[in-house]
C-alpha cells in the first residue's frame, strides 16, 4: 500500500518507560550466557518470557523449548523461566538429574517466599491474579493447600474461608494496579483482619508502565502496544489505554498494524510490555515515519534503572572460563 493512499498519524508518542523489564533482562540473558558457556542444546521450560520474537530468536540459537521438565533428557541442562516454578518442578528435576538455572525474576521470588511463611503461620492465603497463568501456577505450588486463587471484586466478595481471623493476599506481580486494588478493598470490607504483603507484590515494572501508558492515552488517539498475547503485564497496558480514553490494540510486531485502526488518528502512542525488545518498537516507529510522521517523541513519566545479578549458576561458570 502507498503511503499516498493510507491513513497516515502525523506524531508518534513513545512512553517512557517501555519494554523490557530487570526481571526479563535477566532471563534473556540467562539463556544467552548458557548457550555462550555450554552450547546448544540448553533446554528452558516454558518460554523464558512472554514474547514470540524473543523465543524464536533463542530456538534459532540452540535453546530447546519444553512444557514440562519431565521432557529434557536426564542429566541435560535446564533454564526455568522468568515467571518461577513450583517446588515440584525443582524436586522433579533433580530426580531426572537435570542441571537447573533458575531465572525466576527475584521479585517473583519474593511473592514465593510470602506465600511459604504465611503458610507456615496457618494463614489462608487468598492468590489475586489470573487462572492458569505460570506465575499463579508456581506461587500456588508453595502451598497448594493453603491457597485460593480470587480473580475479580466479584469472587471476593463471594469468597468463604475457613478462618477470617487468619487470612493473608498475595498478588500475581503483572496485574492490574487499579483493579487489583478494587479486589483487595472487597476483601477488606469482606474479611477486616486479612493481612498484606510487608511491600506491593505487583512489580516496580508493572507498576511505572501502567503509569507512562495511562499519560500517553490521554495524549494520543490510539495506543499500540506491542506484545504477545500471552503476556499478562502487555495485556493489561491495553485494558489501562483504553480506561483512559484511547483505542488500543494488542500487536506482536508492526506487520499486525490495521489499516482501519488508522483512520481519524493524529497522534499513535506506543508503548510496549515487560518482555517485548525495542527493537519491535523501533521497527513499528520506523512503519510510521514511512508514512509520513514526522514529530516522533518520548513521553516519560518515570525514571526506572533497576538491575537483577545474573543467577548464582552463570555467574560462577562465567568466574571458572
Ligand atoms: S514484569 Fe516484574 S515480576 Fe515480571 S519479570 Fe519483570 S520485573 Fe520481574
Amino acid at each position: 500500500m502507498s503511503s499516498s493512499t493510507t491513513a497516515a498519524p502525523r506524531r508518534v508518542l513513545l512512553a517512557a518507560p517501555r519494554g523490557y523489564c530487570a526481571g526479563v533482562d535477566r532471563a534473556v540473558e540467562t539463556v544467552e550466557r548458557a548457550l555462550d558457556l555450554h552450547g546448544a542444546p540448553v533446554y528452558v521450560r516454558k518460554e523464558i518470557v512472554h514474547n514470540k520474537h524473543v523465543v524464536e530468536e533463542l530456538s534459532a540459537r540452540g535453546a530447546v523449548f519444553v512444557e514440562q521438565e519431565t521432557e529434557v533428557p536426564e542429566g541435560e541442562m535446564v533454564v526455568f523461566s522468568a515467571h518461577g516454578v513450583a517446588p515440584a518442578v525443582h524436586e522433579n528435576a533433580e530426580a531426572r538429574r537435570l542441571r537447573t538455572i533458575d531465572a525466576t525474576c527475584p521479585l517473583v521470588t519474593k511473592v514465593h517466599v510470602e506465600a511459604r511463611r504465611f503458610a507456615e503461620d496457618g494463614y489462608t492465603i487468598v492468590m489475586i491474579g489470573h487462572a492458569g497463568h505460570e506465575e499463579v501456577e508456581g506461587t500456588t505450588g508453595e502451598a497448594p493447600e493453603s491457597i485460593v486463587l480470587v480473580q475479580t471484586a466479584d469472587e471476593a466478595e463471594r469468597l468463604e474461608v475457613p478462618d477470617p481471623e487468619r487470612l493473608a493476599f498475595i498478588t500475581q506481580t503483572t496485574l492490574s494496579v487499579d483493579e487489583t486494588a478494587e479486589i483487595i478493598a472487597a476483601l477488606r470490607a469482606r474479611f477486616p483482619a486479612i493481612v498484606s504483603p510487608k511491600s506491593e507484590d505487583i512489580c516496580y515494572a508493572t507498576t511505572n508502565r501502567q503509569i507512562a501508558v495511562k499519560q500517553l492515552a490521554r495524549e494520543s488517539d490510539l495506543v499500540l502496544v506491542i506484545g504477545s498475547t500471552n503476556s499478562s503485564n502487555s495485556n493489561r497496558l491495553v485494558e489501562v489505554a483504553r480506561e483512559h480514553g484511547a483505542a488500543s490494540h494488542l500487536i506482536d510486531n508492526h506487520g499486525q498494524v490495521r489499516e482501519e485502526w488508522l483512520e481519524g488518528v493524529d497522534t499513535v502512542g506506543i508503548t510496549s510490555g515487560a518482555s517485548a525488545p525495542e527493537e519491535l518498537v523501533e521497527r513499528l516507529v520506523a512503519f510510521f515515519r514511512e508514512r509520513g510522521a514526522e514529530d516522533v517523541s518520548e513521553l516519560r513519566t518515570v525514571h526506572e534503572d533497576v538491575r537483577f545479578m545474573l543467577p548464582r549458576e552463570i555467574r560462577e561458570a562465567q568466574a571458572a572460563v
